[in-house]
């Protein structure tokens, strides 16, 4: 199966489950994150149609979020007053001028909102390649964040791909090979 298919089963998947699964879900995987993000600088997002909502984070923690900017690059940006407004996508963003960017060094953790995923840590996005792009030269430690019904037996990566170091769901974490989940505790 190709990526657009996948992404296609992958997006039913997540809309079948009741708001309610999702919501209970969320406040989940959040409970697992929260003290693994403790003092770290951390780009988060605004959850997007039926995606696994981070927003319990948001009374703990200051996170910074993406924003689109042309040719599929994203910048992490904190909205000074939390004003959000929708991008072309109809995703919710920071508006740059009322915001503060977190240059890419500078962020310890990414979580990266998943499609689609496999155990291996190889994501699937929107098609966009947002995230590759900003992931291709970042030290961050990564976190793919998905409800378990969005995990695939076996995602074939293109070689633009960047692999995640981790998978939080709400039943399971995953990780793989050497890109283990105590490299979060040095960085
Ligand atoms: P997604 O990761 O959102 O599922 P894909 O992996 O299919 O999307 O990538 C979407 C597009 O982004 C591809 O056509 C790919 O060529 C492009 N792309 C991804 N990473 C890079 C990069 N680092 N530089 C240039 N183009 C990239
Ligand atoms: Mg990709």
């Amino acid at each position: 199966m190709n990526k657009k298919e996948l992404r296609k089963i992958c997006l039913e998947r997540r809309d079948t489950m009741s708001e309610e699964e999702r919501s209970e879900a969320s406040f989940h995987i959040c409970q697992i994150l929260l003290p693994l993000l403790q003092k770290k600088t951390v780009l988060s997002y605004y959850p997007f149609r039926s995606e696994v909502s981070l927003s319990y984070l948001n009374h703990f923690l200051p996170v910074a979020y993406p924003y689109c900017k042309e040719d599929n690059e994203m910048d992490a940006l904190v909205p000074k007053y939390g004003h959000f407004k929708k991008n072309r996508y109809g995703i919710m963003e920071p508006d740059p001028e009322k915001s503060i960017l977190i240059p890419k060094e500078k962020i310890d953790v990414v979580l990266v909102p998943c499609v689609g995923f496999d155990e291996s840590g190889t994501r699937l996005g929107h098609g966009g390649g947002y995230y590759d792009r900003y992931l291709k030269d970042c030290p961050a430690f990564k976190i793919g964040i998905a409800f378990e019904c969005q995990k695939v037996e076996e995602l074939e990566a293109d070689e633009w791909d960047i692999p995640l170091d981790m998978i939080i769901t709400e039943k399971s974490s995953y990780e793989s090979g050497p890109r283990l989940v105590h490299k979060i505790k040095k960085v």
